[in-house]
């Protein structure tokens, strides 16, 4: 029986993610796979959060343009990943796991709103925690949700699924000498200017201790191959 490298994790789903090939709204076949990988990952005996993204459905900074305002953008952002919060949540317990979506932002007509409590007493009963509405204020990210959902949870690190294996000097997809890393401190991802997350949430993870595990979502499994300690990773941390 394979035991899972951490007890208690916080895997953060980027709204593509959720898109699959099709690059926005919510592709089926792909949220089906998440939820049986996020599925399978809980039988192995951690306790899984997810925060998830917005960006398949909006993003506060494309609103610019448009003459609504930055803060209002950031609402509609949160909202979006509320609606993907919700098809996850659908999704996970369709594969016959209990989950609960809960939002920074109020919308009590629609999902409990998130307290740090709640959360916790979710998990304890075994429950997958969808972690939606970002941190419920304009101007962050949800991969900076991520890591403070991390640190509010006592969690053992945070699973960062992204589109390749781990992190890279430059996007290997346009540059073919991009290096890989196998491990690197939050420190050199936060002066390397590492895209892969935001700096708010290096730095955060850097305050805290917070060890970011970086890896591809692309295939089925992924995210219990990352949990048992196989498949290729970036493991960001001291
Ligand atoms: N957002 C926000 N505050 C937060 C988290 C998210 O205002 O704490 C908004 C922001 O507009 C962002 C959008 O929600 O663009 C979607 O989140 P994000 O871009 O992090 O999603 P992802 O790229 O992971 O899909």
């Amino acid at each position: 029986m394979v035991k899972p490298i951490h007890r208690r994790v916080i895997v953060k789903l980027s709204g593509e993610a959720l898109a699959g090939s099709e690059g926005s709204g919510i592709h089926q076949a792909t949220i089906e796979r998440v939820a049986a990988d996020l599925v399978a990952a809980q039988a192995l005996g951690a306790a899984i959060g997810v925060v998830v993204g917005g960006g398949n459905i909006f993003r506060g900074v494309e609103v610019s343009s448009r003459g609504v305002s930055r803060q209002t953008g950031d609402m509609m952002g949160m909202l979006a990943t509320v609606m993907n919060g919700l098809a996850l949540e659908a999704a996970i317990e369709r594969k016959g796991a209990q989950a609960r979506t809960l939002s920074a932002l109020s919308v009590p007509q629609v999902c409990e709103s998130y307290s740090c409590q709640r959360a916790r007493k979710h998990l304890a009963k075994g429950r997958i925690v969808v972690l939606s509405g970002g941190t419920g204020s304009p101007h962050f990210t949800t991969d900076t949700t991520a890591v403070l959902r991390a640190c509010e949870l006592e969690c053992d690190a945070v699973l960062k699924a992204t589109n390749v294996d781990g992190v890279y000097s430059a996007d290997p997809k346009r540059d073919p000498a991009a290096r890989r890393y196998d491990r690197l401190s939050h420190q050199e991802a936060i002066e390397k200017d590492l895209k892969v997350m935001d700096a708010t949430a290096f730095a955060l993870a850097r305050e805290n201790r917070m060890p970011i595990i970086v890896f591809s979502i692309g295939e089925p499994g992924a995210i219990e191959r990352v949990l048992s300690g196989k498949g290729h990773s970036t493991i960001v941390g001291e």
